[in-house]
Order: structure tokens, then C-alpha cells, then sequence
């Protein structure tokens, strides 16, 4: 396989949490721990250190998601401020895991894109 990704295949394959390169091999080694390499294709991703940035995009969605949430709840007057906690706090909870590991293969992607393709 010689022929390199897209961009949009490339940030598909780490939504997928899959290799940037092959889009086979797993990028993560659990639930958050990238692999040093990809088992298939052999593509290194020990350089490819996305920090914080997948945290800030995970409480930004889910600030989005969450607030809406809280409005529409609140706006409709029918719930106590009770009811309206044990739904937005599982809600928030279980969306900030499902997307972090998504927003960090996410990152990692296109951190391998631009390590790939330099501005010209
Ligand atoms: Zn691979």
C-alpha cells in the first residue's frame, strides 16, 4: 500500500480509531493508550503526541450538547431541577467517555496527516 490516504479517509480511519495509514491496524492499545506502531502496515506513531487537544474538544461537544440539553429541559417547564440533573449529568458523563477516545484518534490522525504532507 504506497498509495497515501486522503485527508477525509485519513481523519475517518482515526475517528474509527483505526491506523492513519492502512485504516486496519487498531490505533490504541486500550482505551486511550496509543499503540507505539501499527501491528499491520508497521507505521511508527511513537512521534505523534496529541497532548491536550482531544480533552478540549471532548468538553467543548459535550458543553454544547449538555447546555442545549439543560435549556431544552428547562424551557419546557415540565421537569424539577431533580429530574432534570439525573438527566443531564449520565447524559454529559457517557458523552465525555464516547468521545474522547474518538476526539484523541481524531487528533492523532491528523497530527500523521501534517507529520505526512508539509505545507508548500
Ligand atoms: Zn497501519
Amino acid at each position: 500500500m504506497n498509495s497515501d490516504p486522503s485527508s477525509v479517509t485519513t481523519l475517518l480511519r482515526g475517528l474509527r480509531r483505526k491506523c492513519p495509514n492502512c485504516g486496519v491496524g487498531d490505533l490504541f492499545a486500550g482505551y486511550l493508550k496509543p499503540r507505539d506502531s501499527c501491528a499491520h502496515c508497521r507505521e511508527s506513531f511513537a512521534s505523534l503526541n496529541a497532548d491536550d487537544g482531544p480533552a478540549w474538544l471532548t468538553v467543548g461537544a459535550v458543553t454544547i450538547v449538555a447546555v442545549s440539553l439543560l435549556f431544552a429541559l428547562e424551557s419546557s417547564g415540565r421537569y424539577s431541577y431533580a429530574v432534570e440533573m439525573v438527566i443531564v449529568l449520565p447524559t454529559t458523563i457517557a458523552l465525555a467517555l464516547l468521545l474522547l477516545p474518538l476526539a484523541k484518534g481524531f487528533f492523532i490522525s491528523a497530527l500523521w496527516l501534517l507529520s505526512r504532507k508539509p505545507n508548500s
